[in-house]
């Protein structure tokens, strides 16, 4: 057995790591400079770094660790299917047990209509399955030129090429000649930072119309599919006005636009039921999976199909997979993840025990100077910061300046919170214990005033 525990010091750790390690969304020479932290441990919501500090994880590794760190039997369904059938394809008129128990449970748990997974082997990859999957639709359907996709400016879909050009995220397509053909973004639903003098509910209607706009701009017979995350997450948790979702709904229903609801963050409990597209009284025709499908313990994804696009797809060749698509040892790591969820009720108790109490403590964060909106849908949230709630004024200072301060303070005060932009976001272990949630508000809230007296004292709080 190697277990890493006695490692190498931590100086030669880093020093191996800047060496030869290129880190995803990282500046490296300046990574190398400060010294990477290495994670060597975590049971439950706790990680432990090679020095020993222990951090609570408010942010579930990277929107994934639902079930929280340690759990035994997920390690021993690994270890029984590489045993029993490591590895077999799915290609050539076979399949395998864990993969067949696997799709029939997401199934059972998916909305209505939702029956059919197409496997993947991450959300990037399940979202550029979904760019071929709805464009081979429509022309099964006789219609190619509905090849369209329309998405939102700071929606964040993958790092694929598909994957980042369905995404809005401005840095991503200025490197490696992106976005894609046929792509279109629209506003995103951000009243805080865009929603100037509107209530938020004009704000939510006025963004959801322009998907109408746009369909009528290209005329409907050129449009595929639009694509949303319930709640965006990576761009900074953005809860959208309730008048929102409603809209797109209709607009997509009237013009035979197909919806594809992102659910690799919002899926498998993080806003309170088993995925996003409930509690935001969304109908998709497909959902894109991931993350906490496997509580990040094995990397797989899909793409849930509605019964419709299942039968039209299904009468075809449909000439797209991947070697590792419904992977028996990640299918079953899967569904041990999913048994346990159900088992020890983590949907239900987060709807009904630890959100609300979350909630309301999260909410009061707004008491602080700092703190001008939060934001929160089950176990996703965020808050604003800014020098004036009025106004709803950013910072003199570039934007994210002071979201990266406070991630600095965060980390010290022993708490992953991340900065996006100059919003803080959380999304913690849905397993996450009242006890350890309101050791998360008083880091936060250390860290808040950290920041605070800081900036003050950098002449950025006017
Ligand atoms: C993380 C994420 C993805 C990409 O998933 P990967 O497994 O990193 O490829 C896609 N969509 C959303 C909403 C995500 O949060």
């Amino acid at each position: 057995m190697s277990v890493i525990t006695n490692h190498m010091p931590t100086e030669e750790l880093q020093a191996l790591d800047a060496a030869h390690h290129m880190h995803p969304f990282t500046t490296q020479d300046e990574l190398a400079e400060r010294g990477v932290r290495v994670i060597t441990r975590a049971k439950g919501v706790t990680l432990t770094d090679s020095e020993g500090h222990e951090i609570l994880d408010g942010m579930a590794g990277l929107w994934c660790v639902n079930i929280g760190y340690g759990r035994e039997e997920l390690a021993e369904a690994a270890a029984r299917q590489m045993r029993e059938l490591p590895y077999y394809n799915t290609f050539f008129m076979t399949t395998h047990v864990p993969v067949i128990a696997l799709s029939a449970k997401l199934a059972q748990l998916a909305p209505e209509g939702l029956n059919t997974v197409f496997y993947a082997g991450s959300g990037s990859e399940a979202n550029d399955t979904n760019i071929r999957l709805v464009r081979h639709y429509w022309s099964a359907m006789g219609k190619p030129e509905k090849s369209i996709i329309i998405s939102r400016q700071n929606a964040y879909h993958g790092s694929t090429l598909g994957g980042a050009s369905l995404g809005g995220m401005v840095p991503m397509h200025q490197q490696g000649g992106l976005p894609l053909p046929d792509k279109h973004h629209i506003g995103q639903p951000d009243w805080w930072s865009e929603g100037g003098d509107m209530s938020p509910e004009e704000f939510g209607l006025m963004r959801a119309r322009e998907l109408e706009e746009t369909i009528l701009h290209y005329g409907e017979d050129r449009i595929a599919a639009f694509i949303g995350e319930p709640v965006q997450g990576a761009g900074g948790v953005i809860v959208p006005p309730e008048t929102y979702w409603p809209e797109i709904q209709r607009i997509c229903d009237k013009y035979g636009i197909l919806l594809i609801a992102d659910e690799v963050i919002c899926g498998f409990g993080r806003t309170g039921n088993w995925f996003g597209s409930e509690t935001m009284g969304i109908r998709p025709d497909i959902m894109t999976i991931a993350k906490g499908l496997s509580s990040g313990y094995a990397p797989i994804g899909g793409s849930i199909v509605s019964d419709e696009i299942a039968k039209v797809v299904n009468a075809t060749e449909f000439n797209h997979g991947y070697t590792y698509s419904g992977h028996p040892v990640c299918s079953a790591v899967a569904l041990e993840n999913l048994r346990i969820m159900e088992e020890e009720r983590v949907v239900e108790t987060v709807r009904d025990v630890t959100a609300p109490y979350l909630k309301q403590k999260w909410e009061a964060l707004t008491d602080h100077p700092l703190v001008g909106e939060a934001k929160i849908v089950g176990m996703m949230g965020s808050i604003a910061l800014t020098p004036n709630k009025e106004s709803r004024a950013p910072f003199a200072a570039e934007k994210g300046t002071v979201g990266y301060k406070c991630r600095e303070h965060c980390f010290d005060t022993g708490l992953v919170m991340r900065h996006v932009g100059d919003r803080m976001v959380i999304s913690p272990p849905l397993v996450i214990k009242p006890e350890e949630i309101d050791m998360l508000i008083d880091r936060a809230t250390i860290a808040l005033d950290k920041t605070y007296d800081q900036i003050k004292s950098e002449g950025l709080y006017k």
